[in-house]
C-alpha cells in the first residue's frame, strides 16, 4: 500500500458494546526516501489491542502514539499496549516510540509506570514523551506534521491534525461546539469527529449532529467520519442524515471498525 490511509480501530464510547471497541484510529503514511513509513495510532481505548489484532495491523510497529486525552475510554488500553510491546512481539523492539499528549501527558505515564510497572516508560526501547500545547505542532519522524488544537471538553484535551506531503487526518477526540476547531480542521481529507448525543440531549463537551453540522461546515473535510456515537443515538437514527437535516451536505459515514478511508489527495 503506497496510500495514507485511515483505518477505524475502535469507535466506541464508554459503554461496552460488542462490535466495537472505544477509542482508536490507525493512520499508516507512507515514508519518503529518507524517512520510513509512518503508523500512528490517535487513543487506545478498552478493546482496542484486540481489534487491531483482529484487524491485521502491524501493531508492533507503531510509530507514534497521540493521544487527546486521558479519559478511560481514550486510554484504557494503554498498559497492554506497552506490555505487548515488551513481552508479544517474536522479536524485540528496537525502534523508539514517540508518545505525543497533551499538557500532563509525562505526569500521566509516570503514574501508569507506578501502578503497573516500569515496563511503561522503559519497554526496552525507548519511549520519547513530547507535550504539545494548543498551536503547537511538530514534524513526527516519518515527515508528516502533528499539531494540537485545544477542545472544551477536559481541562488538557486537544483535537490532532495530522498534515503529510500528500495527505492530510483530523481527529477532533471528544468536543463540545467550537468554530474554532472547525476552522482548523479546515480541508482535511477525512474528518474524524466525535457526534456523542442527540440534539435534545445537547451538552457544552460533547457534540449532536446539529453542533456537528455546524463544525463541518466550517472545516469542510472531503469525508465527515461520525464517531463516538452513544448507543442511544446511533440505534434507530440515521445518525447522517441527522447531520444533513441540520445544514451539513457533505459526504458523511458513521464509522464502524475496520472502516478504511484513503487519506490521499487527488
Ligand atoms: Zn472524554
Amino acid at each position: 500500500m503506497s496510500e495514507a490511509e485511515l483505518t477505524v480501530v475502535g469507535c466506541g464510547t464508554v459503554v461496552p458494546e460488542a462490535d466495537r471497541a472505544a477509542s482508536s484510529y490507525w493512520i499508516s503514511s507512507p515514508g519518503t526516501e529518507s524517512a520510513a513509513r509512518t503508523r500512528v495510532l490517535f487513543d487506545c481505548g478498552p478493546g482496542a489491542l484486540q481489534a487491531l489484532a483482529r484487524l491485521g495491523l502491524p501493531w508492533g510497529k507503531i510509530t507514534d502514539l497521540a493521544i487527546t486525552h486521558f479519559h478511560a475510554d481514550h486510554v484504557g488500553a494503554l498498559p497492554g499496549l506497552f506490555f505487548a510491546l515488551k513481552h508479544g512481539l517474536p522479536r524485540p523492539r528496537g525502534r523508539p516510540l514517540t508518545v505525543w499528549g497533551p499538557a500532563g501527558t509525562r505526569r500521566f505515564f509516570e503514574k501508569l509506570a507506578g501502578a503497573y510497572g516500569d515496563f511503561v516508560l522503559n519497554p526496552g526501547f525507548s519511549v520519547l514523551i513530547e507535550e504539545l500545547s494548543p498551536g503547537e505542532a511538530r514534524d513526527l519522524s516519518g515527515g508528516p506534521r502533528l499539531e494540537a488544537h485545544k477542545t472544551p471538553h477536559t481541562d488538557e484535551s486537544v483535537a490532532w491534525r495530522l498534515d503529510g506531503e500528500s495527505f492530510s487526518f483530523g481527529y477532533t477526540g471528544d468536543t463540545g461546539p467550537s468554530t474554532e476547531l472547525g476552522s482548523f480542521m479546515r480541508g482535511v481529507s477525512a474528518l474524524v469527529c466525535e457526534c456523542s448525543l442527540p440534539d435534545a440531549q445537547a451538552t457544552d463537551n460533547h457534540l449532536s449532529p446539529a453542533r456537528v453540522a455546524e463544525l463541518a461546515a466550517a472545516a469542510c473535510p472531503r469525508l465527515l467520519v461520525l464517531t463516538h456515537v452513544y448507543p442511544h443515538l446511533r440505534t434507530g437514527h440515521d445518525v447522517p442524515r441527522l447531520v444533513a437535516e441540520a445544514g451539513y451536505a457533505g459526504a458523511t459515514r458513521v464509522a464502524t471498525e475496520g472502516l478504511r478511508v484513503s487519506l490521499t489527495n487527488g
